[in-house]
């Protein structure tokens, strides 16, 4: 580990950390802006994105990423999407949203600033997914399309699964509009006087659940990336924010 590295801090789902066919992580404002598409100077970007593959253990060539739209679209990876936007746009995974693999060597990522990263692995028979649910992403349910996707896929048994649900805008700060509310069940909605917040955290947790994952495989943080200034958020610095980056791969070297 670099003496770079060393002062870098990825969040990582507790309980996840000592599994060593898995690597996983969300990161800090201490990356930098890793998304290409916030206008940001690309060189810098990808020199960014180098240094995080390394640091995990990957290159840029296994990293491979989607072009988001909000939307539920998901991805079985392969080895021949290695590298797909890892340096530019061009190549992303097209209106993808969530992404799922079984092939070691592969760095799945993601990119955030506020929106839900989901995480999923299935230990048992060395299987990882990622997602990005915003607000769009969770009214289509993209969480319980990434579990269809996976037992569909893998012919896997819910049981198998373990999801968790990352640093993303708290119910503390994600006020919405009433069009945007609606779309939610009444137990993820707050209403304090004339405003109304929306708990995406808990209402990707209940999908997750309605989906037939067991609550006790289910990890669900309490950071808010709007309160925590070690995190990027939309709502707090608007056009200006850069994007985390999460990410998750299975580890070649251990096989
Ligand atoms: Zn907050």
């Amino acid at each position: 580990m670099s003496s770079v590295a060393e002062m870098r801090e990825l969040w990582q789902v507790p309980g996840w950390t000592e599994d060593d066919w898995l690597c996983h992580g969300l990161t800090t404002t201490s990356w930098g802006n890793l998304a290409l598409h916030v206008g940001d100077d690309a060189n810098q970007v990808i020199a960014r994105r180098i240094q995080l593959a390394a640091f995990l253990g990957f290159s840029l060539d296994d990293w491979v990423s989607g072009n988001q739209i909000h939307d539920t679209k998901i991805v079985q990876v392969g080895l021949a999407h290695k590298g797909r936007g890892a340096e530019d746009l061009d190549t992303a995974l097209p209106g993808t949203d969530g992404l799922v693999t079984h092939e070691p060597g592969i760095l799945l990522a993601c990119f955030y600033a506020d929106c839900v990263p989901l995480f999923f692995i299935v230990p048992e028979r060395r299987v990882v997914g990622i997602a990005h649910a915003g607000w769009r992403g969770t009214a289509g349910n993209i969480a319980a399309k990434m579990v269809e996707k996976l037992t569909s896929l893998y012919d896997l048994d819910h049981s198998q699964i373990y999801a968790a649900i990352g640093p993303s805008i708290g119910k503390c700060c994600y006020r919405v509009g009433w069009q945007v509310a609606q779309q939610f069940p009444e137990e993820v909605i707050e209403q304090r006087g004339e405003a109304v917040y929306l708990d995406l955290k808990l209402a990707n947790l209940l999908q997750l659940e309605a989906a037939g994952i067991d609550r006790k495989r289910i990890l669900c943080t309490s950071i808010c990336t709007c309160c925590s200034k070690q995190f990027f958020s939309y709502r707090r610095s608007g056009n200006e924010a850069g994007r985390m980056a999460a990410v998750i791969g299975i580890n070649q070297r251990r096989m």
